[in-house]
This record gives C-alpha cells, sequence and structure tokens, in this order.
C-alpha cells in the first residue's frame, strides 16, 4: 500500500493527461492505481494497468424525474438522460426475512416483476450495464463487439436493437438457450456461436480479436465505467429508498464488476454525505466446484494460482449449477478491482455448492413469490450461510442482491423470440472472414474516428 502510494505521488506530478477524445464536463476518470486524471473516454491508464473510476462532478445526488435508471443520472457517465422503464428497484423483504430471523432485510430485484415495479425484460442487472455503455456509442457509427454467457448478450441485444446500435456478440454454445428477447430481435444484432469445446473465456478471446477490425468497438468488460456504473445504480436505489447505505451487501459473481461497482456507488455515497459514514461489507459469493476468487481470497492471496484454484477449469465449470458464474479471468488481482473491494470493505467470500444454491433458490422463490435465477440463488445461500455462522446480526441493514430472475413471470405477458445465430466459430483462433462476412465489414465502417 505505502509502495504504491508512494509510486502514486511521483506519477501524478510527472503527468499530464493528452486530450484525444471528446471532453466533457461531468465526469473525469480517475486512476484507481495512480491517481492520474484523464478528461476523454479510454480503458486504460498511460502508466499502469489498475481500474479507471468516473469522478462526477456533482458530489451530491440530485434524483431525475423519470422512471427507471435514468433518475441516477447524475453519476452515470453519460450526456443524455437514459429513459427506460428499466432499472432496479429495491423492497423490504417481510418472509424471506421471518424465515432467516432478519429485521431489516431489504432486496434489489433485478428482473421484470410488474407488481414491484421491476421492468427489466431482459430479466438480469447486465441491462444496467448495456444502456449507458450503448447510450455512450449511439452517434459514433461504431459497433459493439462483446462476449457473453447469456445474460449480457441478452442485455446488450435488446438495448442496442431499441438503440438503433450495431453490436456483434460472441457466444458460447452453452448460453446459445438463453439466446432469446422479449421482442422480435432486429437487422442490428450479429451473433456468433461457438463451438461445443468452449466456455465463457473463449468467447472472450474471439471477442478481442473482432474488436481490433475497423469500426468495431470492444466494450471493455469491468474496465468499462459506463459498465460499473451502471451496476452500481443497484446500490444507489437501496440506498436511497432505506435512506442510508446497507451494512452489508450480498451478491453472486463470476466477474465481481458488480461487487466493484457496488463498492465504488457506496465511495460516492460516503462522500455524498447523506446515507452514513460507513461503506457497506461486500459479501461476495462463487459457485463451487470453480470459485477461483474464492479460494484465492480464503487463502489471503491478491493473486489467482491457476493450478491451485481453478485445476481443469472447463470440467469443473461443466459442473457448475450457476454457470454463467464462470469467468477465468475475473478482474480480482487488478488495481482497484475485486480484491481491493474485498479489502477496502472489510469484505468476505463464499463458496456455494449445487445443492445449497438450488436450495436457496427454492426458498427464495416460496417465500417471495417470484421466480429466480441460478446465480440470485447462489447469492441467497450466501446470505443463509452468513446467518446461520451468525456473521451479521438480526438488526443490521443486509441488501440481497437478486442479479436476476422474472423470467416466468415475463412468459406471463411475452412471448420470447429467439436469436438466430449469424455465424458459427468452431474456435477462439478461427480466421475472422469465416465468422465475418464481406458485407458486414464493409456495414462496419467507422464514420468518424476517435471514441
Ligand atoms: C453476470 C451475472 C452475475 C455476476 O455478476 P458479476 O458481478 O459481473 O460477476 C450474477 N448474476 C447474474 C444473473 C448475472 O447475469
Ligand atoms: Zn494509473
Amino acid at each position: 500500500m505505502t509502495k504504491s502510494e508512494s509510486a502514486c505521488s511521483a506519477t501524478i506530478s510527472q503527468f499530464r493527461p493528452t486530450l484525444t477524445g471528446p471532453i466533457h464536463s461531468k465526469y473525469s476518470l480517475v486512476c484507481t492505481g495512480c491517481f492520474a486524471t484523464y478528461y476523454d473516454d479510454r480503458l486504460k491508464c498511460n502508466s499502469d494497468s489498475a481500474l479507471l473510476r468516473a469522478k462526477y462532478s456533482s458530489r451530491q445526488l440530485m434524483l431525475k424525474d423519470v422512471p427507471g435508471m435514468g433518475k441516477f443520472h447524475d453519476w452515470l457517465p453519460v450526456n443524455e438522460i437514459i429513459t427506460s422503464d428499466s432499472g432496479p428497484i429495491t423492497y423490504k423483504s417481510t418472509e424471506l426475512a421471518a424465515e432467516l430471523g432478519l429485521n431489516n432485510l431489504y432486496i434489489s430485484f433485478n428482473g421484470y416483476w410488474p407488481e414491484r415495479g421491476a421492468f427489466i425484460k431482459t430479466c438480469s442487472f447486465k441491462e444496467l450495464e448495456a444502456f449507458p455503455t450503448i447510450q455512450k456509442l449511439k452517434n459514433t457509427g461504431r459497433s459493439l463487439v462483446l462476449a457473453s454467457a447469456g445474460n449480457t448478450a441478452r442485455a446488450f441485444a435488446h438495448v442496442a436493437g431499441m438503440t438503433g446500435v450495431k453490436v456483434y456478440i460472441v457466444v458460447p454454445e452453452s448460453g446459445m438457450s438463453r439466446m432469446w428477447l422479449p421482442e422480435e430481435p432486429t437487422d442490428f444484432i450479429h451473433l456468433i456461436q461457438m463451438g461445443k469445446n468452449c466456455d465463457y473465456t473463449d468467447s472472450i478471446h474471439l471477442a478481442e480479436r473482432l474488436s481490433s477490425l475497423p469500426g468495431m468497438l470492444a466494450e471493455g468488460g469491468a474496465r468499462n465505467v459506463a459498465r460499473r456504473d451502471g451496476m452500481g445504480t443497484v446500490m444507489l436505489d437501496a440506498a436511497f429508498y432505506m435512506k442510508q447505505m446497507p451494512d452489508h451487501y450480498f451478491q453472486a459473481i463470476g466477474s465481481g464488476t458488480g461487487g466493484i461497482a457496488a463498492w465504488e456507488a457506496s465511495l460516492r455515497l460516503l462522500e455524498d454525505g447523506r446515507f452514513g459514514s460507513r461503506l457497506p461489507r461486500l459479501h461476495l459469493a462463487q459457485n463451487l466446484p470453480f470459485a477461483p476468487m474464492y479460494h484465492a481470497w480464503e487463502a489471503g492471496r491478491r493473486e489467482i494460482l491457476k493450478d491451485i484454484d481453478m485445476p481443469d477449469p472447463k470440467k469443473l465449470i461443466h459442473e457448475m449449477y450457476a454457470d454463467i458464474l464462470s469467468n477465468r479471468e475475473p478482474p480480482y488481482s487488478i488495481g482497484g478491482g475485486v480484491y481491493d473491494a474485498l479489502c477496502s470493505t472489510g469484505g468476505m467470500m463464499y463458496g456455494i455448492s449445487n445443492s445449497e444454491a438450488k436450495a436457496a433458490q427454492q426458498l427464495f422463490e416460496r417465500y417471495e413469490g417470484i421466480d429466480i435465477f441460478p446465480p440470485a440463488g447462489v447469492a441467497v445461500a450466501s446470505l443463509i450461510e452468513a446467518v446461520n455462522s451468525q456473521k451479521i446480526d438480526a438488526e443490521k441493514h443486509i441488501l440481497l442482491n437478486i442479479t436476476g430472475g422474472g423470467v416466468k413471470r415475463l412468459e406471463m405477458d411475452y412471448s420470447p423470440h429467439r436469436i438466430e445465430p449469424a455465424a458459427y466459430a468452431e474456435n477462439a483462433h478461427v480466421p475472422l472472414e469465416e465468422i465475418i462476412t464481406k458485407k458486414v465489414l464493409a456495414d462496419g465502417k467507422p464514420r468518424a474516428k476517435g471514441r
């Protein structure tokens, strides 16, 4: 810590940011490693590999009078207000809370549940990442490239289709069953299906190659502040609803980007001054047997050691119930990433078995009356474990992030449409000409350069 701090002060005084992109006054990007400030949109610091974080000119968050996530406009890195009814909702649990003996259990529901005012029609909090990311791209003429195991693909396809931005989405075969939309898919969506032996990480590698083509832009994953601050609205919504920050925050993670986002949102709420003076403790859960961050954290390591923390990853991933929580290269060790978020908040991690996740999912559905996704079951299981091992006090304010759900509820109102693949890729190394036709390449030519 002291070592990097002294390295940082040197970097700050030497550093002069280069202004290459659009300059905006709403926010700047500050490196979490060396504190260099950038006034253009970018994914990386010039001097180190730490995450950049948005610093907003509004220290206090004033809600805008719109439905959905647009109300948090002050702390989203977009210039135009997002007008969609899609956003996180918070409510106080009575049934599950009573079952667990908790007096202040709050649920952030990210999915479709109109009775509670929840209108995320692709049914996961990935949609909170998609809106600001695509909003930024809208008038650049560029196409977005991303990898997804399912929920991200649906979210970005939905928002891109609505907004008129082209997306190329690389999906492992195991994710294909999740490729549906509540509406008819538009021509803006290009799905690339990968071969049988590929997992999510192979999709990431192919997406990286695609994004180097002219006119294409990588969405940036955890490095994309629009993604993180979009997800951070879960914490913001909860803080406004509870009139304070929660004491504890529970979430299932695969990459941990949502955990980082919750931490960053609470740092801003701390500075805001109206929501308390202590950061919520992060309780982040992975699904065994594939739980590299859990193993590294339990061993007290900032580094993930492949041989120890994730031996034979493809086999382990195959055995997971919540298999979308399988990222082989999560932003854990990186400056400003999951490890730092856990350290900063006195956080902890959980390794949840398939049977625990399934039982918790059923328990939640029975008591709260809405269907949820397997990862959300993992989060509920971690809350149950925390209660059973007396890690949390019954009076404390707890925020349980239900990261996805309401598909069964959605099917009562909409009939989902399948998104058909536009191309197949046997592995991450196939020649790009095989999966991207000349016509597509021509379409993708940039109208304006720069971002
Ligand atoms: C992506 C996802 C997660 C994990 O989120 P990260 O914070 O990015 O690891 C959890 N639940 C659902 C439903 C998801 O789609
Ligand atoms: Zn830096």
